[in-house]
């Protein structure tokens, strides 16, 4: 029998859309794929150079727990470098992407029955770290015309002695919109839970500069990684800040679970840290570009961008003057347009009415789905 819990896990309906797009591809049609959430750039010739040096040189095997602690320190120098704030290597964990990572974050603080506040739109996976760990969900619909913020009012009145953590994820997947210091400080401002932040996109902020909630606190849980900003999703390669209470118990967890993560990866997650910043700049400057682009021609079709994205990869368009079943136009547009488009009901119900677009493709790839898309408006 299926265990209860394992057939509660949700899947990604974006993983769905590209199914759909490569039987049309199989079948010889062309299709334009603005639903992929991962960069299109291959990985810094720094961090891979790096990486054939440490398997020429046998770093092949296990390593601590916690990983590296060369990379932990890494880490460390660059969150004083950027944020400003101290952290040591005993508060960092090392793993495989930073997916397992929320698991770990999640078993590290839930007891069954503990409750995590998560935003309705929200990366979808988040639910179902929560549940695996025996945890509860408590959403709080979020708005469009706050930029799909919590209100601080929401957060007060779900709070209750089981809420053990508040998750926050900017710059946002699927918004792209990026959190103020004020905003953060207000989340930060909760006494009680700690607060989750999925700091995955910092790096790939287009205006002003990202802030770390460990700013602002640390009661808190920062899950950030290598894929996007370093083009690195392939390599697995990401880590967890905690508070240092959690030391032993992280590491107890990481030699159960994964005993480590991959060595030479984090050789190369080094030469990340300290090599490729000029490789990331070129790619920041890019995506903007892409992302100018497409939000003025979705403007003109349009789609209503309520808040301006200024980070990440992707724009998170309302549609409700087109469509209200995202999930069937997702489809729709797929098969008669020929382009890979996410459903705003992907990421919960409180994104029903949207389309997610990524721009992590080459310009030309937008201009040709946005023409299409276009096309494809103008006749419905
Ligand atoms: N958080 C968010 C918001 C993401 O979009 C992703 C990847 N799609 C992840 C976490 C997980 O990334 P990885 O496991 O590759 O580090």
């Amino acid at each position: 029998m299926i265990s209860k819990r394992s057939s509660q896990f949700t899947s990604f309906i974006v993983m769905d859309v590209m199914a759909r797009a490569e039987e049309l591809e199989r079948k010889g049609e062309h299709i334009i794929h603005l639903e992929v959430g991962e960069p299109d750039f291959p990985t810094p010739g720094v961090i891979t150079d790096a990486a054939i040096e440490a398997l020429q040189t046998h770093k092949t095997r296990y390593t601590h727990a916690l990983g590296l602690l060369e990379l932990r320190q890494a880490i460390c120098e660059n969150y004083l470098k950027e944020y400003g704030v101290e952290i040591t290597p005993d508060q960092v964990l090392v793993s495989t992407g930073t997916s397992p990572l929320l698991l770990f974050a999640m078993l590290a603080i839930l007891d069954s029955g503990d409750e995590v506040i998560v935003s309705n739109p929200r990366y979808p996976c988040y639910q179902n770290f929560i549940l695996a760990a025996g945890g509860k969900l408590k959403e709080i619909q979020t708005y469009p015309e706050d930029g799909f913020q919590y209100r601080h009012k929401d957060i007060q009145k779900k709070l209750s002695r089981r809420t053990k953590a508040i998750m926050i994820n900017s710059p946002c997947n699927p918004t792209g919109i990026v959190m103020t210091e004020g905003q953060l400080q207000d989340i930060a401002g909760f006494d009680g839970p700690y607060i989750l932040s999925d700091e995955i996109y910092h790096g790939l902020v287009y205006r002003n500069r990202e802030h770390s909630i460990l700013e602002f606190t640390d009661k808190a849980f920062v899950i950030n990684g290598f894929s996007k900003r370093y083009a690195m999703t392939g390599w697995r390669l990401g880590y967890l800040i905690f508070p240092k209470k959690f030391s032993a118990v992280m590491q107890r967890i990481h030699q159960n679970f994964m005993i480590s993560a991959s060595g030479f990866t984090q050789w190369a997650g080094i030469a990340a840290l300290q090599k490729a910043q000029e490789d990331v700049a070129k790619m920041v400057k890019v995506y903007d570009e892409r992302r100018r682009y497409m939000l003025e021609r979705l403007t003109d079709m349009g789609f209503t961008i309520h808040v301006e994205p200024t980070g990440a990869f992707y724009v998170f368009a309302d549609g409700r003057r087109f469509f209200s079943d995202s999930y069937q136009e997702a489809f729709r547009i797929t098969e008669e347009a020929k382009v890979g488009v996410t459903p705003g009901v992907d990421f919960g119900s409180g994104g029903e009415g949207f389309l997610r677009f990524s721009y992590a493709t080459s310009l030309d790839n937008i201009r040709e789905g946005l023409n299409r898309l276009e096309g494809y408006l103008k006749k419905t």
